[in-house]
């Protein structure tokens, strides 16, 4: 199927599913209404037509955005998107749990996100540059160290947070190292930042195992998405002896109940950008990975992959969001029934934006830190959450997504009310 006959993957509205998911944390954490009210809409949404001269001499006009949902406890943060089924409501509620998840991590940070409506995979690199450094230009205004910092996002990586570095810093005429975070090392990136997110979600794998009395090596895990999170959470988690024994990309899955041997499956994608035919594992699809028996699951692509229509028969015993709001709040309440133990989203990926954080302050102060510096500062800040939510969880005997949500959005209100409603 080619991209353009493909559907989308957004079978519900995720701005909507994104308001409903904040009335219920409004009413379970007994907040005023009219400050729900304020939360529930975006502060500030920007459209940008994108032209961009393609190799064969023709022009495609793209469509961009970016969404800044709430700014009261600091600039607003978050990723770009590059892919064909982006939206502006699916932007919009991306910036949203952005606030959520850099208040519940105690970021000084809003929530932010933007997107390209594209397919990043049939441009060549120099369409790819061109329609990077114009969206860059047309939200030239709206961005910045102080105001918003975008990062990578699923389609986007270091290269493309160089071009925006790049072409922001050219309008300036200086560099900015605190417009964007994602760089390269090379031009004032921060080590870690690659695996940072993947790392989050392993020290909630880890804390979580601490709770149940169990090992890391006990468990097998099934990880669906092989991109930045779900390839580094693969290497990761086999590093640390846990069994992982099954992985998928956008074509399908690789399966081996004794184990899939991670570093040949990150060298087979890279090769051949495609996990199937994995030496040693059998094929199947995306939807049958989700369904494997495993302790496990750990979804690390896109939203709503786990619905009302498959959750009765997902058998893993944990669910770690490595990718943002992957299970419905229909699929979540069937598997809270089945006793399923959810990582959610902004508590278990946030280690990327955790670690965007750490750039950004060594970007301001110019001044650049090690490597296990990096990670001990990204555990403190990603066990406390954890260790918070928890607490939560168990004082107000509510799902471990609910304590996380009610922590995180207690204190934009918080900081809302203490700053007052302008004028
Ligand atoms: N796109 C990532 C996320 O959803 C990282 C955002 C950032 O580093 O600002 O959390």
């Amino acid at each position: 199927m080619s991209t353009a006959e493909a559907a989308s993957h957004l079978r519900e509205n995720p701005f909507g599913l994104a308001k409903s998911q904040l009335r219920r944390v409004g009413e379970i954490f007994e907040l005023d209404p009219n400050l729900i009210r304020v939360l529930s809409q975006c502060k500030k949404a920007v459209e940008v037509s994108i032209p961009v001269a393609k190799d064969d001499g023709s022009i495609e006009v793209y469509l961009g955005y970016r969404v800044t949902h709430n700014i009261a406890r600091g600039p607003s943060k978050g990723g770009i998107r590059y892919h064909p089924d982006v939206t502006l409501d699916e932007v919009k509620s991306l910036a949203m749990w952005m606030t959520w998840k850099c208040a519940l991590m105690n970021l000084p940070f809003g929530g932010a996100k933007g997107g390209v409506i594209c397919d990043p995979k049939t441009l060549s690199a120099s369409e790819l540059e061109r329609m990077t450094r114009r969206y860059t230009s047309e939200i030239i205004n709206d961005i910045g160290p102080e105001r918003d910092i975008p990062a990578p996002d699923v389609g986007t990586d270091g290269r493309v947070m160089a071009w925006i570095f790049d072409t922001y810093s050219m309008n300036k005429g200086h560099s900015v190292l605190g417009v964007v975070t994602g760089k390269p090392l090379s031009i004032g990136g921060s080590l870690g930042r690659e695996e940072a997110t993947a790392r989050g979600a392993l020290y909630c794998i880890q804390a979580l195992s601490v709770k149940n009395g169990e090992r890391l090596a006990d468990y097998s895990v099934a990880i669906q998405g092989f991109g930045n999170v779900g390839a580094n959470l693969a290497r990761l988690l086999h590093l640390e002896g846990a069994k992982v024994v099954a992985v998928s990309d956008s074509r399908g899955a690789v399966y081996n109940p004794n184990g899939i041997d991670v570093p040949a499956a990150v060298a087979h994608k890279q090769e051949r950008g495609t996990l199937l035919e994995l030496a040693n594992a059998e094929q199947l699809t995306n939807d049958e990975l989700l369904e494997l028996p495993c302790d496990i699951l750990a979804p690390c692509g896109l939203e709503q992959v786990i619905t009302e229509d498959n959750a009765s028969r997902v058998q893993a015993k944990i669910i770690c969001e490595g990718a943002n709001g992957p299970v419905t709040p229909t699929a979540d309440a069937v598997l809270e029934d089945k006793g399923v133990l959810i990582l959610p989203d902004i508590l278990a990926n946030a280690g990327g934006v955790v670690v965007s954080y750490f750039e950004w302050v060594q970007g301001l102060q110019e001044y650049f830190w090690r490597e296990e510096e990096v990670n001990a500062k990204l555990h403190d800040i990603v066990a406390r959450a954890f260790q918070e939510a928890w607490q939560t969880k168990e004082r107000r005997d509510t799902s471990l997504r609910m304590a996380s949500y009610g922590l995180a959005v207690q204190r934009v209100a918080e900081a809302t009310t203490t700053r007052g409603l302008y004028p």
